[in-house]
């Protein structure tokens, strides 16, 4: 069988979870933080450095890639593992997100959205089929059904409406799905902020036993104190033996927080956009690179982290180069900070391994 997802563990006194899975292209051992190529390419770092940081799993965008260079071109090459020379699994997104966050006239109605390319200004349909004929194309380990995301100040009938036409694209996705054998289709829970109806989403999309389950429209605006109790709410609701994957979510805080109500994956694109910026995630906080303090300090950027960067550089070498704007200095910081996401759920896995996962991250809760 292609996908099994193995429960490992339970913690005792949380929903925290550990799990395996397996995928067509390797393991995900959960809980997991995976990085974001978005345009088959998790900005700045070559696959060889990016295996170094831990990751396993990587998401690329489905939108972006339809644009540039086109599914057709990513196909022929081979696949998206073959193109990006990546050979551990990838998940695509449906592009729903970006079509309904990013794109500017925009029409949606039930067979799909229509936008402007903001490349060539040419006009796009992105419906539910198209989405899984692009994904099939892209070859991903893990494709998204195509999901309609209202604002996060949306009203709750507006909400309603889009939480009904979302589980009515579904069903014309797994219908489009034509590699159901090498690619797991997962479903999105929406919703909003409405427990009602996210709960009534989760009882739909049970029944049709899909191999995994995301939880999306969160993050597009409301409040993170409404985030953490929807997402407590839903997690707990969705089949205990299929990941579960908590969209664009990839703080510390809120991952932990997300661990506890018992989701297994997160991505977020923070670590390399930061890194891009000149800052570092070091031990739960945010560091400006470019800062006084940093100029004559020789010590390493984290003693404890075993990346490239740290293990080499000192914080002075890292001001000059984010100062002077050079390019390496981009990438050493992306290098670090997503080598420091995805240990800091490594970390928390080995903590519910150990029974150790309230005592060691509880202060985040
Ligand atoms: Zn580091």
């Amino acid at each position: 069988m292609a996908f099994s997802f193995q429960l490992q563990k339970k913690c005792l006194h949380t929903q925290a979870r550990v799990g395996t899975w397996s995928t067509p292209h390797g393991l995900v051992e959960t809980p997991r933080f995976m990085p974001v190529g978005t345009l088959a390419t998790v900005k700045g770092l070559t696959p060889a450095q990016l295996e170094t940081t831990g990751a396993q799993m990587i998401l690329a965008n489905t939108y972006h890639l339809h644009l540039q260079p086109g599914e057709t071109i990513i196909e022929a090459a081979g696949g998206l593992h073959e193109f990006m020379g990546w050979n551990g699994p990838i998940l695509t997104d449906s592009g729903g997100f970006q079509v309904f966050s990013l794109s500017e006239l925009r029409k949606i109605r039930e067979i799909g959205v229509t936008f402007r390319s903001p490349r060539d200004g040419r006009i796009i349909e992105l419906t539910p089929e198209r989405s899984i004929h692009i994904q099939n194309a892209l070859g991903a380990d893990v494709i998204m059904a195509f999901d309609e995301c209202p604002p996060g100040n949306a009203d709750y009938d507006t909400v309603a409406a889009a939480t009904d036409r979302t589980y009515r694209w579904l069903e014309r996705c797994i219908k489009a799905h034509q590699r159901p054998h090498d690619q797991a289709l997962f479903g999105i829970v929406q919703g909003g902020i409405y427990p009602k109806l996210r709960s009534d989403a989760v009882s739909a999309l049970i029944p049709l036993d899909l191999p995994g389950y995301a939880i999306g429209g969160v993050s597009v605006g409301e409040e993170p104190a409404l985030v953490r109790d929807i997402v407590k709410l839903t997690t707990p609701l969705l089949p205990v033996s299929k990941p579960r994957y908590l969209m664009g979510v990839g703080t510390y805080k809120e991952m932990v927080m997300a661990i506890a109500s018992g989701i297994d994956l997160f991505d977020c694109v923070i670590p390399t956009r930061f890194g891009r910026h000149g800052t570092a995630l070091v031990a739960g906080e945010r560091w400006n690179l470019k800062n006084a303090q940093f100029r004559e300090d020789f010590t390493p950027l984290d003693p404890e982290c075993p990346c490239y960067t740290c293990q080499t550089f000192s914080r002075a070498y890292l001001n000059h180069l984010v100062r002077s704007q050079e390019m390496l200095g981009y990438i050493l910081l992306s290098l670090h900070n997503v080598t420091e996401l995805v240990r800091f759920t490594q970390r928390i896995r080995e903590a519910i391994l150990k029974d150790r996962f309230t005592q060691e991250f509880g202060h985040w809760l």
